[in-house]
């Protein structure tokens, strides 16, 4: 069980850094395809952009979802195909489109002429796809306003992408990430149905679906620290019906493709950090509060506190006497906490300064989201696991 070796490379660090479990990471894959027979999929790099990650997936037939030179760039040297990346973010400058294309990539989202007009220059002759817009109800991070379009806008992207030289080859959607209702599937390709039926009417044949991300993490806490159990089968279930109905709707046989980041990664990485202090204050309410500050927090590897408790392991306090401490980062910011309304979580009494704490289910948007050193807490190293080489030395970070 990967599981294990995860647990057992955590006790074995002795100093802090994120380790990622790949057998664990493959596995989900593994389960995700074959849950969604026929469906591609190209992981959403900007949840875990480690190379060994990337190119782990892609020699199991994934390829990339890039939102960036940068992105294609790594994508490219971690050993992906270029036909097998494309460029999936409707934002991007003349300068990215040109650079993108040097690097042979001609596949773009769009969402906007403004948008397409600049692909049809700098990249001549590419396929493009338009971004439908979602309302984001269900997620624990909508991504509602600024991507994607309407219906009816969605038609008079791809029929200038057609009038300049372009392919309008799919369609795309995003509804928020760590979505949890099986309802905003079922919403998605309603409206991914009217797209397609209104374009045939122009006489525009799309070759492919893209459902993007979304899908859940399965071992998350919630705000107040309840897990979160998210409603993976039928989630599935939505999906597979959904592309049944599409296949129905459209006049030419449709590719599907899904664009995960969070849901192959997040469940097989841990953070090993330390107890900066466990202390007790009085307040200006006259208040006694205790406050566990760990060695890493939202500048270092937790940035999504904000929706998120994650799972605290004290592996030095194994039968100890719990207190309530509400739990934060080492910086100086008081954003640098865990959020929500849980108010605080059950630590060991007796934590000491240095003493191990694991961090449990980081594996999704932690490396992308450390700062450079704010307040010179600075971005922490990375290990990959994997069941026959545990010894591996961190890399640099
Ligand atoms: C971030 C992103 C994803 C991945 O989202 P998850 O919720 O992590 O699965 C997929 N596609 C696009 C276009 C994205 O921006």
């Amino acid at each position: 069980m990967s599981g294990t070796d995860l647990m057992a490379a955590l006790a074995a660090a002795s100093t802090d850094r994120v380790l990622f479990d790949l057998d664990g990471i493959r596995a989900t894959y593994r389960n995700l395809t074959d849950e969604l027979p026929g469906v591609e999929v190209k992981f959403a790099m900007k949840a875990c952009p480690v190379d060994e990650v990337i190119a782990g997936l892609a020699a199991r037939g994934a390829g990339v979802d890039a939102a960036s030179p940068g992105e294609i760039a790594q994508a490219l040297s971690a050993g992906v195909a270029v036909s097998d990346v494309h460029f999936g973010n409707t934002v991007k400058s003349d300068q990215d489109i040109v650079a993108a294309y040097r690097l042979g990539v001609r596949d773009f989202a769009t969402d906007s002429l403004e948008d397409v007009t600049a692909i049809a220059r700098h990249a001549p002759g590419s396929r493009v796809f338009c971004r439908l817009a979602t309302d984001g109800a269900g997620a624990l991070w909508p991504l509602s306003r600024k991507c994607g379009c309407s219906v009816p806008d969605a038609v008079r992207v791809l029929d200038r992408a057609r009038q300049l030289g372009l392919k309008p080859s799919g369609l795309s959607v995003h509804i928020g990430s760590q979505q949890m209702s099986t309802t905003a599937w079922r919403a998605a390709f309603d409206r991914l149905a009217d797209a397609i039926v209104a374009l045939r009417g122009r006489g525009i044949a799309l070759d492919h679906v893209n459902l993007g991300g979304g899908l859940p993490a399965l071992t998350y806490l919630d705000r107040r620290g309840e897990p979160l159990r998210p409603p993976l089968s039928g989630i599935f279930e939505a999906i597979r019906s959904g592309i049944g109905h599409l296949r129905g709707v459209s006049p030419v046989p449709l590719r599907f493709l899904v664009e995960p980041g969070r849901h192959l990664v997040a469940d097989h990485g841990a953070i090993r950090a330390h107890v900066a202090r466990l202390t007790s204050r009085q307040l200006l309410d006259g208040g006694q509060e205790r406050w566990l500050y760990l060695s890493c927090g939202k500048f270092n590897g937790l940035y999504e506190t904000d929706q998120l408790r994650y799972r605290l392991v004290f592996p030095a306090s194994p039968a100890a006497d719990f207190v309530p401490a509400m739990i934060a980062g080492p910086t100086c910011d008081s954003d640098d906490a865990f959020g929500g309304d849980g108010g605080p979580v059950r630590v060991p009494r007796d934590l000491r300064s240095g003493d191990p704490v694991w961090i449990m289910a980081c594996g999704a948007y932690s490396i992308s989201y450390m700062t450079r050193g704010f307040n010179g807490f600075g971005p922490l190293p990375y290990e990959i696991v994997q069941a026959h080489d545990r010894e591996q030395a961190p890399c640099p970070a």
